[in-house]
């Protein structure tokens, strides 16, 4: 066990102080959690090989899931990669910072468990304050995944990943609630089309907008490729069980069900009139998709909190944002 420390930095002028002792802790071989627009990461330096072997101990996260480093300058691309695409280019220029990843071929230096033995890297540029200053200071990119124990739900605050993380990491930086809550889109420009890998907070159609049509490991070919979308992933402790938009019957049913069972029926829904006994853990999101993905993890980990045994998910439709959301909700009702 370690001591964990909570410092409290704001996102629009972040104290140097506290700046300074996280880039302390990462040059040192720590593990510090910072929040970025996505959900919070757990940050180690990329090119020390311990601390990145602690990041996946601290996760419990299997070693071939490889990670995804994050800079804050496009100077630290090349020392990353010699070969960033037209396609890289062009994402990059338009979203960055913001919550796309783009995987390249990796350059030989970047340290093989970073990229779980791939000769590919995926790199992002976050748009936070505080994980720009972070790597700034630093002066070298860290990587990033999700500051939580791997499979659990994505932590949107800092308090989630205390509670993951406590005793197992050196320092959390507690800037407030995550705005997007779901993390980056991943696409691989090294194909042609370039092929999304996982849906995150940057849409399809956003990408697409700008450079046409793209794949997606949906198509069958690719599916092997995407490490996280084979097991359960982003779950809570609860069972989650997903129903069509609006269906009131079924709704209705399940709910009937679980509690005849004797289980303790929770529910995020945004469809008012869905709203029924006997279940009683009931979480109300608006329609607004982006306050439902920004409050997603947040609603789940709640629901455990209170102990619910199993979670009806009102489905969202799956577009835009939705596709994100969507895509972990199936994830974790696994
Ligand atoms: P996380 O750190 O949990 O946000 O997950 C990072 C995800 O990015 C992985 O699960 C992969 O799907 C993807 N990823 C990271 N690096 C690579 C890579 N070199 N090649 C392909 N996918 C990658
Ligand atoms: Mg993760």
């Amino acid at each position: 066990m370690i001591e964990t420390q909570i410092l409290k930095v704001e996102t629009t002028k972040p104290a140097y102080q506290a700046i300074h002792l996280a880039a302390e802790i990462l040059k040192w071989g720590g593990l510090v959690a910072f929040p970025t627009e996505t959900v919070y990461g757990l940050g180690a330096d990329a090119f020390n090989p311990n601390a990145v072997q602690k990041v996946f101990e601290a996760k419990g996260r299997p070693a071939d899931n490889p990670l995804i480093v994050h800079i804050s300058k496009f100077d630290q691309l090349e020392e990353l990669t010699d070969n960033i695409t037209e396609t890289g280019k062009l994402l990059t220029q338009a979203f960055w910072p913001g919550p796309l990843t783009i995987v390249v071929k990796s350059s030989p230096f970047v340290p093989k468990i970073v990229t779980g033995g791939l000769d590919t890297v995926a790199v992002r540029m976050p748009k936070h304050n505080v994980a720009l200053r972070l790597i700034d200071v630093l002066d070298r990119p860290i990587v990033g995944p999700s500051a939580n124990i791997s499979g659990r739900p994505s932590p949107t605050t800092a308090q989630h990943v205390h509670h993951d993380l406590n005793g197992r990491i050196d320092l959390i930086l507690d800037a407030g609630r995550c705005d997007i809550g779901v993390e980056s889109t991943v696409v691989d420009v090294t194909n042609q089309p370039p092929l999304i890998l996982r849906f995150g907070g940057l849409t399809r159609e956003r990408i697409e907008q700008l450079i046409g049509e793209v794949q997606t490991t949906e198509d069958d070919h690719f599916k092997r490729r995407s490490p996280g979308t084979r097991y359960r992933h982003y779950a809570p402790e609860a069972k989650v069980v997903l129903f069509e938009r609006g269906d009131k019957l079924v709704f209705d049913r399940l709910n009937q069900k679980y509690f005849e069972d004797g289980k303790k029926v929770g529910y995020i829904i945004y469809s008012t009139d869905l709203i029924g006994e006997p279940a009683v853990l009931g979480r109300l999101v608006g329609s607004n998709i982006e306050i439902y993905s920004q409050m997603l993890f947040q609603l789940l980990r709640d629901l455990d909190t209170l102990g619910a045994d199993v979670i009806l998910v009102e489905s969202v439709e799956d577009i835009g944002l939705g596709k994100a959301v969507m895509d972990r909700l199936r994830m974790a009702a696994k």
